[in-house]
């Protein structure tokens, strides 16, 4: 389906995306900041070298951010180890929690998904970090290279929705999101937003960024079935009535979930950075509400917390 109209890009389901000026002002006027607090990390473990034999290793960093390791290769989502997600390092949105894993105990990464330019999801001083220090191979949707260009960065390659490229023997799918993108107020929309596919020769990993709800989901999940990892937003989703069409709240995360038909997922975009009016532990609570209320096990969508690994099982 078209989402691109030579300039600009959209969502092809025009009714989930009404959002004006107004709306904005509105909810900047409206906004009931809920109090966060500064946490400890918990786990600390470090995570192996490598991962192979089948087997599949996630670890939550923080935020969107996760390590995975399978089939030898390391993998980052949409990282960021900066103390703020914003232009500046002295305001905008703190990190309330580290980062689970320290910048330099870091394993070898190989390849870094970024899903869209929101400075949440892409942060600049993270990347050119990871350059410099692990020269990974970077994936990202269409409009998000010239930035890499401009660095001199050369390992990137950039795809549009159902494109995919090969690496490490694996194939790295661009997937479409229900979302939108800008840096500042002149460059809406003119770059796009994606969610993405590893498929590797122990399974498929799925990473959705950041999200509204649309039915694109059942597609994703009939083509790359079975989805061995999933990875959904639950945060950010306060107040529904302006957050609605870009960020699923955690009812409509276990609903990708089920479109997926992900034998397993883990939430993430939540408790890390407040962005929004949801509380610190909004996110879970909800999520495990949901999980009751779908009779689905907790056992099936994970909450980790910052810096824990899980041992992902085999598809069937
Ligand atoms: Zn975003
Ligand atoms: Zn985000």
């Amino acid at each position: 389906m078209k989402h691109f109209d030579g300039k600009k890009y959209f969502n092809p389901y025009p009714a989930t995306m009404k959002r004006d000026a107004k709306d904005i002002l509105r909810w900047i006027q409206e906004r009931k900041l809920q109090k966060w607090r500064n946490r400890k990390l918990i786990s600390t473990v470090l995570p192996p070298k490598e991962v192979t034999n089948g087997k599949m290793l996630v670890t939550w960093i923080g935020h969107a951010t996760l390590l995975l390791q399978f089939d030898g290769v390391n993998i980052l989502t949409d990282p960021i180890w900066s103390k703020r997600c914003s232009p500046s390092q002295l305001i905008g949105p703190k990190r309330f929690v580290p980062p689970g894993i320290k910048f330099s105990n870091l394993p070898p990464i190989h390849a870094v998904i970024v899903s869209h330019n929101h400075y949440d999801h892409m942060d600049y001083r993270t990347l050119k970090r990871l350059h410099i220090k692990h020269d990974p191979y970077f994936f990202v949707p269409m409009g998000l290279k010239t930035w890499f260009d401009r660095q001199g960065i050369k390992k990137v390659s950039e795809l549009d929705w159902w494109e995919s490229s090969a690496f490490l023997g694996m194939r790295f799918h661009c997937a479409p999101s229900c979302h939108f993108s800008s840096r500042n107020i002149t460059d809406r929309n003119k770059t796009l937003w994606a969610s993405w596919v590893v498929e590797g020769t122990s399974g498929r990993f799925f990473f959705a960024g950041d999200t509204g709800y649309s039915p694109q989901f059942l597609e994703i999940g009939q083509r790359f079935a079975p989805i061995r990892l999933a990875a959904i937003p639950i945060g950010a989703y306060l107040p529904r009535w302006f957050m609605k069409p870009v960020h699923i709240d955690p009812k409509e995360a276990l609903q990708i979930h089920i479109d997926l038909g992900a034998e397993q997922s883990i939430a993430i975009h939540f408790g890390t950075f407040r962005l929004t009016d949801d509380g610190q532990d909004d996110p879970p609570n909800l999520l495990k509400a949901s999980l009751q209320e779908f009779s689905v096990s907790e056992e099936k969508f994970w909450i980790l917390s910052h810096g824990e690994t899980r041992d992902v099982a085999p598809v069937g």
